[in-house]
């Protein structure tokens, strides 16, 4: 379900840059690229936030204070920043994408729209991937039983999915998460462009 990509077949994308609505499965996603895809590279970000049970500091996030996260802005520290849902602060440490990039890995960061549009400000390069539900109604009922947010904080989430949804044109590519394996096997193909069809034998 990918679009035809502006992708150079003969250059490897390594780095990719995977955003969608909020409660699309992005998590999952990516969660999923890390236990069965080892040699792809996933960004680790920093976040203001309190970790949920079972997150670990430095796998799932890098946790850290508000003052620590505005050194880490004022000392160039961070690819993008934003603050999400009106609320918590997360951004992308820099250091490490470029070490990955340098490595020559297959680099994955999951971030949400506004930190897309900075690094495709900074990084046009990069491949820019849309993360879609199948339709509103699942996306609704994800965020509604996912049970880790109170209503107020479900009703800011679903106005911002509005608004991501609609930017699904910026997106060099759209993945449909119908199926976490399936959307799985679908970015990382996206990431070896050498086990890609040519673009007239592409299903749409
Ligand atoms: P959560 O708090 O549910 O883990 O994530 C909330 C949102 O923050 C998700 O949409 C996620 O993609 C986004 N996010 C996670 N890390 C980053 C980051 O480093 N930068 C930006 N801009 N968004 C992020």
């Amino acid at each position: 379900m990918s679009r035809p990509t502006p992708v150079d077949e003969d250059r490897p994308t390594r780095l990719v840059v995977l955003a969608g609505p909020t409660a699309v499965g992005k998590g999952t996603l990516s969660a999923y690229v890390r236990d069965h895809f080892p040699d792809v590279w996933l960004s680790v970000s920093a976040t203001t936030r309190s970790p949920r049970p079972g997150e670990t500091e430095g796998v799932h996030y890098h946790f850290v204070d508000e003052d620590e996260f505005a050194r880490m802005e004022r000392d160039g520290e961070l690819i993008e920043s934003a603050v999400v849902h009106g609320r918590n602060h997360y951004g992308t440490p820099r250091g490490p994408v470029e070490q990955a990039l340098r490595d020559q890995r297959m680099a994955l960061l999951e971030i949400d729209l506004q930190g897309a549009r900075q690094v495709r400000a900074s990084m046009p390069e990069a491949l820019f991937v849309f993360l879609a539900p199948p339709s509103w109604d699942e996306l609704v009922r994800r965020l509604v039983g996912r049970g880790t947010e109170d209503e107020e904080e479900r009703t800011r989430r679903l106005e911002t999915a509005k608004v991501e949804l609609a930017a699904e044109d910026e997106f060099d590519v759209t993945i449909v998460n119908d199926d976490v394996r399936r959307a799985a096997e679908e970015l990382v193909s996206l990431m070896r462009p050498q086990r890609r069809m040519p673009p007239n034998q592409q299903q749409e």
